[in-house]
This record gives structure tokens, C-alpha cells and sequence, in this order.
């Protein structure tokens, strides 16, 4: 009996153990265990504010022509109340939810049961079965990667209805933009919610979990690192990449469409944004593999950030410029729209180089050219939740020679030049640039935090190398 107490009492030490040392090595590297004030002020705000801020946007849209201060003057001089601009909001519809349901069942389908055929005859392309990057636990996931062929597939059923058989009209999307609003909150909401159940009763891998006791910020930024159901649906790569990003281009076909229908053209600014974004879209689906080793799926935890944010946020704020081109269409002068051609022409390529530098660096361990040469680079180590002492390197440099986040700058140039495609009128579609200067300044600091965390001194030293943020000289 004595024997049997100390052989549990000996087990349970060894498990409390186990659980210390995971704790300490997590706090080393990943999303953080305590919550600081900011933090949880900042999430509660988000909690709060951000559906609102969505529904605000498109219902200036909607009712004030894209203004974003009408709506605040008319409430704030009492010509309306809340409850008037609420009952000339359009409601959740049969029909709305009757797409949507389709549209996400149809995205599910081709995710997991369409294995991808692309990479067969598409000279470098990458896509079928691939790894991503190793968890903090050690885990290193295989992702089936098949992106690219569900956009292909989508947009060629959606051109072969618009120009053939005629099933729906192209504006469709555009038509319940509002009703389907409603359809992308259920989803988002219950996505989120389920992926906190399953993290704290039945986690895909417990190791990868991080509880942080704070109800809201758990639900927020996830308890579970790489959620899965079955072998191969991982929610993080579903709903980053499908429904919201296979959407945004549609979604802007969808804007084209009903421009053509009101106006009896498709104004230069329309097609920028849709040539722009698209190429965007497009890189997004090309580079899927290359995504494996982004933060969102290197080093997130999948909550409502990510849930609500990729079912919501993304396809309702990420498309405002075509939205706003509905209401507003503009012609722009040739000057103007090649300027803009040129500008976010550039921005891609500094993002897409700048990337595959990254990425070629470290799929070639650094024997590769960058620029001609043979990259220069920092060597670095890091150690995982079981003690596991790995090596990298972080390169100095190609454009990572230049800043330390090169790419967010070319994507910040993108951004503005989609923005700048809508003219000066109003400030709604400039929205974007602000939002992504600020979610890319921010993303910046927590990876550099992250980074400094994992690395310790050896990332001093790359800092002391390359001191700049996103801007040489600047930031
Ligand atoms: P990065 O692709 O820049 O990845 C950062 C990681 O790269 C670091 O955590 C570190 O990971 C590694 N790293 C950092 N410096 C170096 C170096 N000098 N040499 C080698 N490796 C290095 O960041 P993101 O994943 O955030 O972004 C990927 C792209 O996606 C960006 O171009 C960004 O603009 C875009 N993006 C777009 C968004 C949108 O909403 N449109 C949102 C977010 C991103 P490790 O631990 O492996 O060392």
C-alpha cells in the first residue's frame, strides 16, 4: 500500500514537473502566459468594438453613401436615432444563409477531398502534402496544401455561371452583402467558440495549448495552437486562406459586376483594385506552402483573432475600396491610375522579394544566392518545450539586409495604392493603409518580442546588424 502511495506520489511530481518545465520553456518562445492591463484593455475593446466597426463601415456604406461622419452627425444632432438607421438595416435572409451555407461547405469540400492535382503541371508550383515549421512541443504538422486549385476551381464555376449558364447573377455577392454579414458573424462566433471548448476538453495536441486562465484573452487569441479535426482539416490554414481570401476576389468580381449593372461601365479605378488585390490574392495561393512558415501558422494560437477575424473582418474591410467604388465610381485621370499602377507594382515586388528571399534562405539551410551572392547571415539557437537544443539562422542580407520587416513596408505600399486608387473624396477606403500600418507596426513588435525571446542574445546581436524596423534610416 506504501509502495503504491509513493509509486503515485512519485508520478505526480514527475507530472508537475513536466508541467513547470513546460511553462518555463513557453514563456521562452510563443504566446505569453500572463496577461498584462493593456493587453486585456486592448481585447476587450477589440471584443466589443470590432463587430461594430464592421457593421459601421457597410452600413455607411449602405445608407450614407460611404460617409463616415454623416451617420455620427445625424445621431449626434438627434435627425435620427439608433433604432432608424437599425430598421432600415437589412436582416438575416434564408437566402443569405442558404449561400453562404454552400459556399462554406463547398470551400470544406475541396479542402479536404480534393487533393491537389496543381503541382503535377505547374512548373514551380508547390503544393500536395507538406510540413510546416516545428511547435514549441516539438510537433512538426503536414498540411495537405491544395489552395491554389480550390481559387482555380471557384472562379472558373463563377465565370462559367456569369458568362454561360447564368444560374445567379454575378452581383450576387454584392445584392446580400448584409444578410451575408449576419451568415459570416454565426460562423466566425461559432468557430471561435468551438476551437475554446476543444482546446480546454479534447486539444489536438495538449503540449501546443496555452491557458492563460483569463477567459476573454483565451477566447481571443486561442488556447489551441494547430486545432485539427481528422488527420488533415487544420482550421488555422482553412480559415486563414478559405472562405475569406478564396472570397476577396470574388467579392471584388462581384463589385465589378454590379458597377457594370448601375453605371453601364467598369471604371480604371475598379479594375486596379481588382487587378491589384487580385495578383495579391493570387501570390496568397502560390506561395501556400511558403505561408506554412508565416507567423499566423508558425507561432498563433487559434481563437477569434484569427476565427472571427478571418470569416469577418477580412472579407467585409479588406474589400471596402470595391465596395466604395459601387457608390463612388471613379474615373481616373491616366496619370493618376499609372501611378497607382506603379505603386503597388512596386509594393509587390519588394513583399514577394523580400519573402522569397526569407524563404529561400531557409529552405537552403543559406546556401543559395541572394542578389548574386552568397547570403550573410547570423547563426542562432533555441531550445523547445522538451529540451531540444535547434540551430538557425537569421540572414542580414538581400533585403533583410536593409530592414527587418522589408516586407511589410512593400506590403504597406500595396496597401496605399489600392486606397489611393479611390481617389480623395472620402476617407473610407483609406481605412485599409491605416489598419494594416497599424496591425503591421504592431505585428512587427510582437514577432520582434517573440524573436528576442526565443533567440536571447544571439538576436541582440542580428539587432545591432540590422537596426532598422521597416523603414532604413526611419523606424
Ligand atoms: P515574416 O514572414 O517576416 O516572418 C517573421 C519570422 O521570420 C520571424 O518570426 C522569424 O521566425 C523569421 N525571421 C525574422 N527575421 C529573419 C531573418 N533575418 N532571416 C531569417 N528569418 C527571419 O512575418 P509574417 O509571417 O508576419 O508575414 C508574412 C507576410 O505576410 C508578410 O509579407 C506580411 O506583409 C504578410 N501579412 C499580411 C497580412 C494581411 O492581412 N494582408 C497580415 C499579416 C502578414 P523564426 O522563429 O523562424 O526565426
Amino acid at each position: 500500500m506504501a509502495a503504491h502511495q509513493e509509486k503515485k506520489l512519485a508520478e505526480e511530481r514527475k507530472h508537475q514537473n513536466m508541467q513547470n518545465d513546460t511553462k518555463t520553456s513557453q514563456g521562452q518562445w510563443g504566446r505569453a502566459w500572463e496577461v498584462d492591463w493593456f493587453s486585456l484593455a486592448s481585447i476587450l475593446f477589440l471584443l466589443m468594438f470590432a463587430p461594430l466597426i464592421v457593421y459601421y463601415f457597410i452600413m455607411s456604406c449602405a445608407q450614407y453613401q460611404c460617409s463616415l461622419t454623416d451617420p455620427l452627425l445625424d445621431l449626434l444632432t438627434g435627425n435620427k436615432h439608433l433604432s432608424d438607421i437599425w430598421n432600415r438595416t437589412p436582416m438575416l435572409t434564408y437566402r443569405a444563409a442558404a449561400i453562404y451555407s454552400l459556399w462554406v461547405t463547398f470551400q470544406v469540400f475541396l479542402y479536404v477531398s480534393v487533393p491537389d492535382f496543381c503541382h503535377k503541371f505547374l512548373p514551380g508550383y508547390v503544393g500536395g502534402v507538406q510540413e510546416g515549421a516545428v511547435t514549441p512541443a516539438g510537433v512538426v504538422n503536414k498540411y495537405e496544401i491544395n489552395g491554389l486549385q480550390a481559387w482555380i476551381i471557384t472562379h472558373v464555376l463563377w465565370f462559367a455561371n456569369a458568362y454561360c449558364f447564368h444560374f445567379f447573377s454575378p452581383t450576387i455577392i454584392f445584392d446580400n452583402w448584409i444578410p451575408l454579414l449576419w451568415c459570416a458573424n454565426i460562423l466566425g462566433y461559432a468557430v471561435s467558440t468551438f476551437a475554446m471548448i476543444k482546446g480546454y476538453f479534447f486539444p489536438t495536441n495538449a503540449k501546443d495549448c496555452k491557458i492563460t486562465g483569463n477567459f476573454f484573452y483565451d477566447y481571443m487569441m486561442g488556447i489551441e495552437f494547430n486545432p485539427r479535426i481528422g488527420k488533415w482539416f487544420d482550421f488555422k490554414l482553412f480559415f486563414n486562406g478559405r472562405p475569406g481570401i478564396v472570397a476577396w476576389t470574388l467579392i471584388n468580381l462581384s463589385f465589378a459586376a454590379k458597377q457594370q449593372e448601375l453605371y453601364g461601365e467598369v471604371t480604371n479605378s475598379m479594375i486596379l483594385v481588382n487587378v491589384l488585390q487580385g495578383i495579391y490574392v493570387l501570390d496568397f495561393f502560390w506561395n501556400e506552402a511558403w505561408y506554412l512558415k508565416t507567423i499566423d501558422i508558425c507561432h498563433d494560437h487559434f481563437g477569434w483573432y484569427l476565427g472571427w477575424g478571418d470569416c469577418v473582418w477580412l472579407p467585409y474591410l479588406y474589400t471596402l475600396q470595391g465596395l466604395y467604388l459601387v457608390y463612388h465610381p471613379v474615373q481616373l485621370r491616366t496619370d493618376h491610375a499609372m501611378g497607382v499602377l506603379m505603386l503597388g507594382l512596386l509594393g509587390y515586388y519588394i513583399f514577394r522579394m523580400t519573402n522569397h528571399q526569407k524563404d529561400l534562405f531557409r529552405r537552403t539551410n543559406g546556401n543559395c544566392k541572394v542578389w548574386g551572392k552568397k547570403p550573410e547571415y547570423i547563426e542562432c539557437s533555441y531550445t523547445s518545450v522538451d529540451g531540444t537544443k535547434y540551430y538557425s539562422k537569421l540572414m542580414t542580407s538581400g533585403f533583410w539586409g536593409w530592414a527587418r520587416h522589408f516586407n511589410y513596408t512593400g506590403d504597406l505600399m500595396g496597401s496605399l495604392a489600392y486606397c489611393l486608387a479611390c481617389g480623395f473624396e472620402h476617407v473610407l477606403p483609406y481605412f485599409y493603409i491605416i489598419y494594416m500600418t497599424i496591425l503591421l507596426t504592431h505585428r512587427c513588435i510582437r514577432d520582434e518580442h517573440r524573436c528576442s525571446s526565443k533567440y536571447g542574445k544571439d538576436w541582440k546581436c542580428y539587432t545591432a546588424v540590422v537596426p532598422y524596423r521597416l523603414l532604413p534610416g526611419v523606424f
